[in-house]
């Protein structure tokens, strides 16, 4: 037996396990350790952070409707006032895109991200179990009694009162032989991107092409076959003249260990090509040079959960306002195609905003379980709006304190219920921590 008493027979006991510590899974494992609960939040990496660290995605989009509306604060709110604190985000900016509609962004460096999560969740007294990989799930019946992580010392088994999913790729609620909404294939599924970092570069010369100088040189660079997508998006560093540019485009399903291991491989290639279009095509990025790949190629859709409730793109456009609305959103319907240059975008009204329902945060098929993030119970159009950050951050705030309510009901005997939580209580408790819920 091993001298380690967290390895072996011994079981390590929380009223809230988070699996997968991206930021949705890192704000639902706070916000549940802030309401009391003990909190155990298992992550792959030895950061947490997911596509907004590992796959450098380098920017928040979305924090309000196109005239000014904040739909998304509360936690999400914190952590960009952490990454102040360490200089490492740059000023919220509004502005209109090429296809003439509103976007909004907080553009931040990913590796100092890591560190704004960090203090989140020791702050909060969260126990983060890092480099752990899910293994497999134990339930009884309708509900998870626990799961087992593959670690550096080992197996480790714990024991959870309710079951956060937040792994992205649901792989905690696959193991538990929940259902799933149809996943699509390479064609259907949004590709990954391998987002890479490039610079210098000089931004008062890239920052002056207008947007028809950029649709030009981006439909020059994929003609010629140099860029896989004909784009030329990028955040700016905040620490230097780099930028994360997010100009590949890999079409798989990154379920499939073989295709994410090519994609990875692929997305390098892409990304190096891309570089060198921009060093010798692009005005203010002639003396750039490649400076770093993600850690990992960035997924934006895997598998949905099927959830008590299915969120559909119809409702979202019209916009259904939910009883049970937990969050609320702004950012438009943004499909990218798996091949070809193009984007599928279905923009919102200036005033508009969306609302998510509790019940998509539950698995059809368990009781004690939530999910978070871009594995929610949506169609795949709905998805391709509420995957951001900010809606995933402030769906991860709700179901935190969701978990944590339906633990502390089990403490009184009831049995952990995900389906018993007063929402009523849920949502005030959301406003009270700054959220907007619609
Ligand atoms: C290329 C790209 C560009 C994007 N651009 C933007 C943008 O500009 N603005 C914006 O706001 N959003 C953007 N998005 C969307 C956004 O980044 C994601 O939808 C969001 O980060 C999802 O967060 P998440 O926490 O649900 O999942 P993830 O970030 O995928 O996090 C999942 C976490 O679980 C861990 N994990 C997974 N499996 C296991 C396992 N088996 N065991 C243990 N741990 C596990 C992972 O390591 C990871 O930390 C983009 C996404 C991509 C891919």
């Amino acid at each position: 037996m091993s001298a380690n008493p967290n390895i072996g027979s011994h079981v390590i006991e929380a009223d809230v396990v988070v699996c997968g510590g991206g930021v949705a899974g890192t704000m639902a494992a706070v916000a549940a350790a802030r309401q009391g609960a003990s909190v155990v939040l298992v992550e792959r990496y030895g950061f947490l952070g997911g596509n907004a660290t590992a796959g450098a995605v380098a920017q928040f989009n979305s924090w309000q409707t196109g005239n000014g509306r904040r739909v998304v604060a509360g936690l999400a709110d914190e952590v960009v006032a952490r990454l102040r604190l360490y200089g490492g985000a740059r000023a919220h900016e509004s502005f209109v895109m090429s296809t003439g509609h509103h976007m909004d962004r907080v553009e931040y460096a990913p590796e100092v991200l890591k560190l704004a999560l960090d203090d989140m969740v020791a702050e909060a007294g969260v126990r983060p179990l890092l480099h752990a990989n899910l293994l497999d799930v134990e339930c009884e019946g309708r509900r998870v009694v626990g799961m087992r992580v593959l670690t550096k010392g080992g197996v480790l088994r714990l024991r959870a009162g309710v079951l956060v999913d937040a792994s992205g790729d649901m792989d905690a609620l696959k193991q538990a032989g929940a259902r799933f909404l149809e996943l699509g294939d390479n064609e259907t599924l949004q590709p990954a991107t391998m987002m890479f970092r490039f610079g210098p570069i000089d931004f008062d010369r890239f920052g002056a092409l207008t947007k028809a100088q950029l649709a030009e040189l981006a439909a020059r660079g994929y003609a010629q076959g140099q860029l896989a997508r004909a784009a030329l998006h990028s955040s700016r560093d905040p620490y230097s003249t780099d930028g994360w540019f997010n100009i590949s485009r890999l079409g798989i399903d990154a379920t499939d260990p073989m295709a994410l291991g090519a994609a990875e491989i692929e997305g390098r290639r892409q990304a190096w090509k891309a570089a060198w279009f921009l060093t010798n095509s692009v005005p203010g990025c002639e003396d750039g040079r490649l400076r770093a790949f993600a850690t990992q190629v960035g997924v934006r859709e895997t598998r949905r959960v099927e959830g008590d409730h299915v969120l559909t793109a119809e409702e979202l456009l019209k916009p259904v306002q939910f009883p049970d609305a937990i969050a609320a959103g702004a950012y438009p319907i943004d499909i990218h195609p798996a091949s070809g240059g193009a984007l599928h975008y279905v923009p919102m009204d200036a005033d508009h905003a969306y609302q998510i329902p509790y019940r998509s945060l539950i698995p059809s098929t368990l009781d004690n379980a939530l999910v978070v993030g871009r594995g929610i119970s949506a169609s795949h159009e709905a998805l391709a709006a509420i995957r951001v950050m900010t809606i995933s951050m402030a769906v991860g705030h709700a179901a935190g304190i969701a978990a944590a309510m339906a633990a502390r009901a089990a403490d009184a005997g009831m049995g952990v219920q995900v389906r018993a939580v007063p929402v009523p209580a849920l949502r005030e408790a959301l406003v009270r921590g700054g959220a907007v819920l619609g």
